[in-house]
């Protein structure tokens, strides 16, 4: 089978960052122990897998804010995911007598200095973003800022103050972000619009958006939790091409290929290289008339995925 390696794709600069950093940390004696990182490093469970074998506890429950969770943490160190935290959880961290770490991403922290000035300001910030998302729970942690999370939000949001600044969740999907927009301009004429998606998440976007047209399926290799790689999938089918988000080669149904000539395959920022590289080895050795490349058995070696990267 023809396939189009859509590019860029994978790891962006804030993964690759954090997981040096926890690499880093994991071998650095000096370091206060446990150590603890609060909320996932990335959403793909086998990255976590591979920290907690390095002795770098994940403290996690979905639903629960980072700002709970740092109660289950009570000495040693803790780290700051690439998603920011908020000024609370910081100080939080600190009057626990805890070691911190931060790893937060710089275009999260441009995105939170954003916040502030306007806050500053005196203005209402409307927050594209998704519920229960880190940067969502970060943005909400100040006075002033509503979640946004589709356009019945805006329909029912009101205020009286003139001054509204509008900003988004790093990893949100060009096009949803664009249809909100024309919302809220619709009901504030005067609100100020800033598209805060990052660089690496818009040309991830814009290069599904602009894959060759006779393409007939996208397979977006993910966590199905990860909020970037579900936009990427959603890009894809606004573009008009169906779109799969698949976790491995395991995922991909058999009876999905027949009558394919042509797909792409794209990954989301926090997705090993090599669980991607077998997707794209196995579509295009696919063979409609062999049954020997239908086996969707993955050989990726399911521990210690990132050290090799
Ligand atoms: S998706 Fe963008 S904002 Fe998020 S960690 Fe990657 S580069 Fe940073």
């Amino acid at each position: 089978m023809e396939v189009i390696k859509i590019s860029p794709r994978g790891y962006c600069h804030g993964v690759v960052d954090a997981i040096a950093q926890m690499k880093h940390i994991a071998g650095d004696p000096s370091v206060e122990r446990p150590i603890h990182i609060l909320g996932k490093v990335v959403h793909n469970q086998k990255i976590v897998d591979d920290l907690e074998a390095l002795g770098l506890r994940t403290v996690h429950e979905e639903g629960v804010s980072r700002l709970e969770l740092l109660n289950r943490v009570d000495r040693g160190t803790v780290v700051f995911t690439a998603h920011g935290v908020s000024d609370s959880v910081y100080n939080k961290a600190v009057s626990r007598g805890l070691n911190v770490i931060d790893t937060t991403c710089r275009d999260v922290r441009t995105s939170q200095r954003t916040i502030a000035e306007h806050l500053e300001k005196g203005y209402d910030v409307l927050f594209i973003g998704k519920e229960n998302h880190p940067e969502s729970e970060t943005a909400t942690g100040y006075e002033g800022v509503h979640l946004i999370t589709s356009v019945k939000d805006v329909e029912s949001f009101s205020t009286h103050n003139k001054h509204i600044a509008v900003t988004n969740q790093t990893t949100m999907s060009l096009f949803d972000i664009y249809s909100i927009h024309k919302a809220i301009q619709k009901r504030f004429p005067d609100a100020t619009l800033i598209d805060e998606v990052c660089d690496a998440t818009r040309m991830r976007q814009l290069a599904i958006k602009n894959q060759p047209a006779d393409v007939e399926h996208c397979f977006v290799v993910g966590d199905r939790h990860s909020n970037n790689s579900n936009k990427l999938r959603d890009v894809s089918m606004q573009a008009g091409v169906p779109a799969t988000l698949v976790e491995s080669v395991e995922d991909i149904k058999i009876g999905l290929l027949q009558g394919l000539r042509k797909v792409s395959v794209t990954s989301g920022a926090s997705t090993p290289t090599a669980i991607t590289r077998e997707v794209i080895e196995f579509l295009t050795a696919y063979d409609p008339s062999d049954a020997s490349t239908h086996r969707t058995r993955s050989q990726v070696k399911q521990r210690n995925l990132f050290l090799k990267e």
